[in-house]
């Protein structure tokens, strides 16, 4: 029997070697000295290995292919996985701080198992300096990649094929334990630390914990079908979409709080020694203490368009007798007041003063005792 162990671990460590089973597709092209790939199996990768790859993405009017980066970090032993997505909406970057930060301090030798990161997953967007994805057919349409998962590949308009190679080169191929979306408010929007969160998928919860975040909204993802969190949710795979401030900005506190959640997430999952440090320690043990878990959200908007002053921030407590904005029109002439639709905590407002009609103001968050919405409404 011993024999026969040995004669096997032999044979696979001389498959592994020969890399019979690699399933990552290298398009032979390397861009900025990486290495570009149409799919991405980390299976395929050594141990104690970092690498940064270029993925092919579909191409562009021009006949030339986006390319998308992603990181590949491998332990010194193998584990569970780990995939931190960022930049899906183009104008959302805090997230891709966070994934650049991580992936350049993580300690490999300390690594069990593997991380992924996509320091900015919609090239377009970034170009185009929005949360769209831009088909530039015809007078031009906008795609939100974050409602197009999983798609099918050959499928639907360039946008709706971007979403759907993402998924099956990356998000989807890999086996990943748990994933976290990092995503920011829209532009104009302001967001605290804020985690949307299915608490009926096995172990969200405690991811919702490992945040520390200001905010969790409780939410079974139904007005979110086809993102990158209720895919992977219906699949049963702890995922969350971590909210980290405002877009357009490199927030430095935000994106300090993405990075303490990822090292303590690697941690809760035995991949990476837990954190040391007592001041981080004293600090998260705040910040989980604090969290507020709210399951229904009331957005308060305007009938017409015209100038909004604003009286409210996220995080503050308001009551529904509250003046949050008053609207002004051009001569400066007071139109209009606006007050919450419900007692609650503000968790996003919208500080651009020239709003359409439909706009919202503020979108407050309450705990709503309906037993409808105990996962959230
Ligand atoms: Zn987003």
């Amino acid at each position: 029997m011993v024999k026969v162990t040995i004669l096997l671990s032999s044979v696979l460590g001389l498959l592994s070697s020969l890399n019979v089973s690699a399933k990552t597709e290298y398009t032979g092209d390397i861009i900025n000295g990486h290495k570009v790939i149409s799919k991405l199996d980390v299976s395929d990768f050594p141990l104690n290995s970092l690498t940064k790859l270029w993925l092919q993405m579909p191409r562009q009017v021009n006949g030339q292919a986006y390319h998308v980066p992603v990181i590949v970090a491998k332990g010194k032993q193998d584990g569970n996985r780990f995939l931190m997505n960022s930049g899906l909406h183009g104008d959302e970057l805090n997230g891709i701080r966070v994934v650049q930060r991580v992936l350049h301090d993580i300690d490999l030798s300390k690594l069990k198992g593997v991380v992924v990161g996509v320091p900015g997953a919609n090239v377009n967007g970034m170009y185009e300096s929005t949360r769209w994805f831009t088909n530039k057919e015809d007078s031009g349409s906008h795609v939100n990649l974050n409602r197009e998962m999983p798609g099918e590949p050959n499928k639907g308009s360039f946008g709706q094929r971007y979403a759907a190679h993402l998924w099956s080169s990356v998000y989807g191929s890999n086996n990943f334990t748990v994933v976290c979306d990092f995503h920011t408010t829209s532009t104009s929007g302001t967001f605290p630390n804020f985690v949307y969160a299915d608490l009926t998928v096995p172990y969200v919860y405690r991811i919702t914990e490992l945040t520390g975040a200001d905010i969790v909204k409780i939410d079974l993802g139904v007005t979110a079908l086809g993102s990158v969190e209720s895919t992977f949710g219906k699949k049963g795979i702890p995922v969350i979409t971590y909210e980290i401030g405002n877009a357009k900005f490199w927030q430095k506190d935000q994106i300090q709080r993405g990075y303490d959640y990822s090292f303590r997430q690697i941690a809760d999952l035995d991949m990476y020694p837990k954190t040391t440090d007592p001041a981080k320690i004293e600090t998260y043990e705040k910040q989980r203490k604090n969290i507020y878990y709210g399951n229904e959200f009331l957005d308060t908007n305007v009938k017409t368009g015209g100038f909004v002053e604003l009286y409210a921030k996220p995080m503050d407590i308001v009551k529904t007798d509250q003046i949050i904005g008053t609207m002004f029109d051009v001569f400066g002439s007071k139109v209009e007041d606006f007050y919450p639709k419900a007692d609650g905590l503000i968790l996003s407002t919208n500080v651009n003063p020239l709003m359409t009609a439909g706009s919202f103001i503020v979108t407050v968050i309450r705990n709503s005792t309906d037993p409808a919405c105990i996962n959230g409404c």
